[in-house]
C-alpha cells in the first residue's frame, strides 16, 4: 500500500526523530526516539499529518461521530484529526486506576468513537480511554495515531504484532508509518559498550 504521506521525513524536518542514546519507558536502550509533540509545533504541517490520517479512515468507510485523545499526548493530534474529520473533539484524562471523561464533555448511547494518539507504542493509554469510552455507551470504531512503534498492526502494515500489544485485535488501527526501532537491554546495550549514558527523553526533556 502506498504511503500517503512521508511521516518519516515530516519526523525529521520537525526534529521528532531523535538520533543519540536513549533509555526507554520498558528500560531498554535504544538509539533512536521519536519526540512526537515536535511534530505537531506547528499546526499547519499537524493537518497535512491528520488529512492523510483522514483519507485512510475515510477510504476504508469508517464512519465516527467523536474523536477522544487520552490526555496530555493525544489532545493535539485528536483535536487535528477531528479537524480533518469534521467531527467533534473530546478528551479522556488519567485517574486512579484508568481515564475519565471530564469538563462536561458526554458520550450518547451509540456514538461512533475513534480513540486518537500522537504514538501508539503498546497502546495501554488508548486502550484505556476505550474502556472509559465504552462504560458510557459509546462504541470505539476505530483507533488510530500519526506514529506506530510496531508493536501493534496497523491498517496496511505487514509487520506482525508484538504480543505486548494492548489493542483489541477486532478493532482497526490507522497509522501514517511503523517506527520499529532497535532496543537492547542495558547489559547487552552496544552503546553503553561504547561508553555513553543512555539518557530519559519524553515529557521532561
Ligand atoms: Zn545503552
Amino acid at each position: 500500500m502506498e504511503k500517503p504521506i512521508d511521516v518519516e521525513a515530516a519526523y525529521k524536518e520537525a526534529n521528532a526523530l531523535l538520533e543519540g542514546h536513549f533509555l526507554l519507558a520498558s528500560g531498554n536502550h535504544s538509539n533512536r526516539y521519536l519526540q512526537s509533540a515536535k511534530v505537531l509545533e506547528y499546526p499547519k504541517k499537524a493537518a497535512l499529518l491528520t488529512d492523510a490520517l483522514a483519507s485512510m479512515i475515510r477510504a476504508h468507510g469508517i464512519e465516527v461521530d467523536t474523536v477522544c485523545a487520552p490526555a496530555l499526548g493525544g489532545v493535539l493530534a485528536g483535536y487535528e484529526l477531528a479537524r480533518s474529520l469534521d467531527v467533534r473533539s473530546i478528551f479522556v484524562e488519567k485517574i486512579e486506576g484508568g481515564m475519565a471523561l471530564r469538563r462536561g464533555f458526554e458520550i450518547a448511547q451509540g456514538e461512533k468513537v475513534i480513540i486518537c494518539e500522537d504514538i501508539i507504542t503498546t497502546g495501554g493509554s488508548a486502550l484505556k480511554a476505550a474502556q472509559a469510552i465504552e462504560a458510557l455507551g459509546g462504541e470505539i470504531v476505530a483507533f488510530a495515531s500519526l506514529a506506530n512503534r510496531g508493536f501493534c498492526r496497523r491498517v496496511g502494515s505487514d509487520l506482525e504484532p508484538k504480543v505486548a500489544c494492548m489493542l483489541p485485535p477486532h478493532i482497526p488501527l490507522f497509522s501514517l508509518d511503523d517506527f520499529t526501532f532497535e532496543m537492547f537491554a542495558p547489559e547487552d546495550c552496544p552503546l553503553c559498550k561504547e561508553g555513553s549514558v543512555a539518557v530519559k527523553p519524553g515529557s521532561k526533556s
